[in-house]
């Protein structure tokens, strides 16, 4: 079929209403030593939401007996990793020298650019219960072979969200209600945790331009818009809640005690390359960063007690950079 108008009106695509919330289901995943996680992004339907392109949701576990979380030097390139906990304490390593034990309420920040390995592991000393998100920010281009960095930021903003009893927004990344976090991305994009001490309500504003991802930590929760018609999206953990650009606000509900995580950004519009732990551009780029890894170029993370992780074989046929979803959008 064809259009056979010899003057076709332009159709705008830029709908005035946004029409869903879409549910994502994770797929469980196996990291270090064997600790089980959900795995959030990327998927198939879905690769990135804003520049964030891997959210890994584990926990709560019982870590008070045997080692806990271990997983061995491993080395990135392309990306940041964001470390957010709800419960329990993790201890990072870098090949940089850094020590840094990470606790709830902080973020543990490491920029890779063009290279580095790091270890994170359950300090011996340690609560109980090891709950928590790992995330991973790909850097524009521009910045993706960056020197690398690790930062630890114990003092985010905390905001009082309106509407909910002694509910708060910790402004992990990015800027919300007029507070921003001190963490350095090089992207727009905003990442946040929302407390709901006892249930209930609260309606946050959305940012122009930006796609939105929510995840429960603790139980069932709603998540909806008032642009959107229809019930609210029910999520649990498990889930994460997806909003298309154009949301006015992210209306989010729970009826008891419950944390939530919300990713946002302007979605990319990269190619991208994921492949193990690397973020790139071309197939080139990881096949440079594995031979790196194998001949030991990534540099050494020291006091770590185990083997570094051997990197996995290559496809065959190389690695095609893909659009952040299968629509060609
Ligand atoms: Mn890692």
């Amino acid at each position: 079929m064809s259009n056979l108008d010899p003057r076709p009106a332009a159709v705008s695509l830029q709908a005035g209403v946004v029409h869903a919330v879409d549910v994502l289901e994770a797929r469980k995943a196996a990291i270090g030593d064997g600790t089980e996680v959900r795995r959030l992004l990327p998927q198939r339907v879905l690769r990135t939401i804003g520049a964030w392109c891997f959210l890994d949701h584990y926990g709560p576990d019982d870590t008070s007996a045997g080692p806990g979380m271990r997983v061995p030097p491993h080395p990135h390139i392309g990306l940041q990793t964001a470390s957010w906990l709800f419960d329990g304490a993790v201890l990072h390593r870098d090949s940089l020298g850094t020590e840094q034990l990470i606790r709830p309420g902080e973020l543990n920040l490491m920029t890779s650019g063009r290279g580095i390995a790091h270890s994170e592991e359950s300090p011996a000393v340690r609560p109980g219960l090891l709950h928590g998100v790992q995330l991973w920010i790909a850097l524009p281009a521009a910045y993706q072979f960056t020197e690398p960095d690790f930062a630890h930021h114990a003092d985010l903003p905390v905001i009082e969200a309106t509407g909910g009893d002694g509910a708060t927004v910790t402004v992990v990344a990015g800027e919300h209600g007029g507070e921003r976090s001190p963490a350095t991305v090089y992207s727009p994009l905003v990442g946040l945790q929302v407390t709901l001490p006892d249930g209930g309500e609260v309606t946050l504003p959305a940012s122009p331009g930006f796609e939105y991802g929510v995840l429960a930590a603790d139980g069932p929760a709603g998540v909806g818009c008032p642009a959107i018609a229809g019930a609210p999206a029910r999520i649990e953990p498990g889930m994460l809640a997806h909003l298309p650009v154009g949301v006015p606000s992210i209306t989010v509900s729970a009826s008891g005690p419950s944390r939530l995580f919300i990713v946002g950004g302007i979605p990319l519009g990269d190619r991208l390359v994921m492949w193990w732990n690397f973020v790139a551009r071309t197939n080139e780029e990881i096949v440079t960063a594995r031979n790196a890894w194998v001949a030991g170029a990534f540099g050494e993370v020291r006091g770590y007690i185990g083997e570094p992780l051997a990197a996995p074989p290559l496809p065959p046929g190389g690695l095609k950079p893909r659009l952040r979803n299968n629509y060609g959008q």
